[in-house]
């Protein structure tokens, strides 16, 4: 069983954020951190105030997917500053990446120094008035996922969506997520399965690559929303390559649709 710590008092640097997602994944490199920078960028889209929170330590590449490596983080007096993408300061950004002096450096921590550092994420920073939080989680069911939910539990609302592509494999996985956060308390905002069918960009036919479905039906069984699928896209992966404004840059291509749809339904 999960051990069930003291629920910490309300961090007073969060009275200002009104929702707090947690972007779950039951293994690396199905989109996790690619569907928290882009849907940071499409709630932006819809007149929010957004901020992301990375806490996947030991592979921070939010940063990066939004353009903002190689920033850096100052204090003030209610704490760290976060970075901003932009001058409207729309988009807040707070990520271990900013706090390691070479981009490619790697955190090579235990994990009690891991949670002590979530911690002070969760109490110490700035983030001022959110409408959203987007925090980037590691993969799997860790330590660090233990850590930021005890920190965030007096949060409300506060919840997780779940990522998944279609292959079985992946969706097994994201089982694992489901018995975490039901055990966990966690309220489970919905599932979106990535990497769901290819769109040509010549003849829009659209290939599934891996098999189809799988996130869709896990939610039926599990009894949990299914929020959409987003389809690979060349466009995306290029934008997230150089850190641009996906929302912004390519309303037109197969992923967009899909990510302003599932921005609407959080
Ligand atoms: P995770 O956080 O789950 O490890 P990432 O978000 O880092 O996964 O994604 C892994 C890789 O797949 C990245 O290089 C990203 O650019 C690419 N990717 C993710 N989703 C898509 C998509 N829908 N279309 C194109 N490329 C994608």
């Amino acid at each position: 069983p999960v051990p069930t710590a003291p629920v910490p008092p309300a961090p007073g640097n969060l009275s200002g954020v009104r929702h707090i997602l947690l972007v779950l994944s039951g293994k690396g490199g199905v989109g996790k951190s690619t569907l928290c920078a882009q849907l940071a960028l499409a709630l932006r889209h819809e007149g929010k105030k957004v901020g992301v929170l990375d806490v996947d330590l030991c592979g921070p590449s939010v940063p990066r997917m939004l353009g903002a490596q190689g920033s850096a983080v100052h204090q003030c007096d209610s704490g760290w500053v976060p970075v901003y993408m932009d001058q409207e300061q729309s988009v807040a950004l707070m990520s271990v990446g900013f706090l390691l002096e070479k981009p490619d450096e790697a955190l090579v921590w235990r994990g009690p120094k891991k949670n002590a550092l979530i911690q002070q994420f969760v109490s110490d920073v700035a983030w001022g008035e959110l409408d959203f939080l987007v925090v980037d989680t590691p993969p799997g069911t860790s330590d660090e996922h233990l850590s930021v939910v005890e920190a965030l539990r007096s949060h409300q609302p506060l919840g997780a969506l779940l990522v998944t592509t279609p292959q079985a494999v992946a969706v097994g996985d994201v089982r694992r997520e489901l018995t975490f956060c039901r055990k966990t308390g966690l309220r489970v905002v919905g599932v979106v399965e990535n990497m769901s069918g290819f769109a040509c960009p010549h003849c829009s036919e659209c290939t599934n690559v891996f098999s189809t479905g799988g996130g869709e039906e896990l939610a039926r069984h599990a009894g949990v929303p299914f929020l959409g699928s987003v389809p690979l896209d060349p466009q995306l992966a290029r934008s997230l390559e150089e850190g641009g404004d996906f929302m912004r840059d390519f309303p037109g291509s197969p992923a967009y649709p899909a990510l302003a749809a599932i921005a609407r339904k959080i």
